[in-house]
C-alpha cells in the first residue's frame, strides 16, 4: 500500500470514530430525555392516586346526596298524601303543612343545584383522571421505544469503534511516526481532516487546482503530496 493511501485510510477510520464519539453523545443526550419521561411519570402517577381519591370521595358524596333526595321525597309524599286525604280538620294544622311542604321544596331545590354542581366536578375530575391515565401509557411507551432503541444503537456503535479501533492501529503501524505527528497535527488545525481526497483536478476540501508535481508525487510509493492551499495532504487514485 502506498503511503499516503494508508493515510487516507486512517483519515477515514478516524473520521468515522469521530462520527461515532458524536452519535455517542447524541445517546448521552437521549438518557437525559429518559429521565425526563420518568419524573413526568412520576408525577403523573402521584396525580392519578389523587384523581381517583378524588373521584371516590365526589361519588360517595353523590351517593350520600342521592339518599337524602329519596328520604326528602318520601317524606314530601307523606305530606301531601296528608294533605290529600282530609284528615286534619284544623285550618292552622293544614297551614302549618302546608309551610313544613314549601320548606322541604325549598331545600330539595338545594340539594338538586348542589347534586348537579357535584356531577359537574365529577365528571371533570374523571375526565382528567382519563387524560392523565393516557398520558401515562404514552410516557412509558415512549421510554420503553427510546430504551431499547438507543440499547442496540449504542451496542452497533461500540462494535464498529472495536473494530475501527483495530483497523486504526493496523494502519499506524504502516506509517512513519514522523508522518503520523504532521497527520495529528493537521487534523487537530484543519477541523479533524488532515488528507483530502483529488476530486476531479481539485483538492476534495478547499477546491485548488492541484499541479502536475503532485500528480507525481502519487505516483511515488513514499510520496506525501499537500494541497497547496489548505495544507492537506492530497489523496488520489493513479
Ligand atoms: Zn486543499
Amino acid at each position: 500500500m502506498r503511503l499516503i493511501e494508508a493515510l487516507y485510510q486512517l483519515q477515514l477510520v478516524d473520521s468515522r470514530l469521530d462520527a461515532i464519539r458524536r452519535e455517542l453523545e447524541t445517546l448521552d443526550s437521549s438518557e437525559e430525555e429518559q429521565q425526563e419521561l420518568e419524573q413526568q411519570m412520576e408525577q403523573l402517577s402521584k396525580d392519578i392516586a389523587r384523581d381517583k381519591q378524588t373521584v371516590r370521595q365526589l361519588r360517595q358524596e353523590l351517593l350520600d346526596q342521592e339518599l337524602e333526595l329519596d328520604n326528602m321525597e318520601a317524606k314530601m309524599r307523606q305530606m301531601e298524601d296528608l294533605l290529600a286525604s282530609g284528615s286534619i280538620r284544623s285550618g292552622r294544622e293544614v297551614e302549618q303543612v302546608q309551610k313544613e311542604l314549601e320548606e322541604l321544596r325549598r331545600r330539595k331545590d338545594m340539594l338538586e343545584n348542589k347534586m348537579l354542581e357535584l356531577m359537574i366536578r365529577l365528571e371533570e375530575s374523571e375526565r382528567l383522571l382519563k387524560e392523565r391515565e393516557t398520558q401515562l401509557n404514552q410516557n412509558r411507551q415512549r421510554l420503553a421505544e427510546i430504551r431499547q432503541q438507543t440499547a442496540i444503537l449504542r451496542e452497533k456503535l461500540a462494535e464498529e469503534q472495536a473494530a475501527l479501533l483495530m483497523e486504526r492501529e493496523q494502519l499506524r503501524q504502516m506509517l512513519p511516526p514522523e508522518v503520523l505527528t504532521r497527520y495529528e497535527r493537521l487534523k487537530a488545525r484543519l477541523g479533524g481532516v488532515a488528507v483530502a481526497k483529488i476530486e476531479g483536478n481539485l483538492c476534495g476540501m478547499c477546491r485548488v487546482t492541484i499541479t502536475a508535481e503532485i500528480i507525481r508525487a502519487l505516483r511515488d510509493p513514499d510520496g506525501l503530496p499537500t494541497c497547496e492551499n489548505c495544507g492537506r495532504f492530497l489523496y488520489g487514485e493513479v
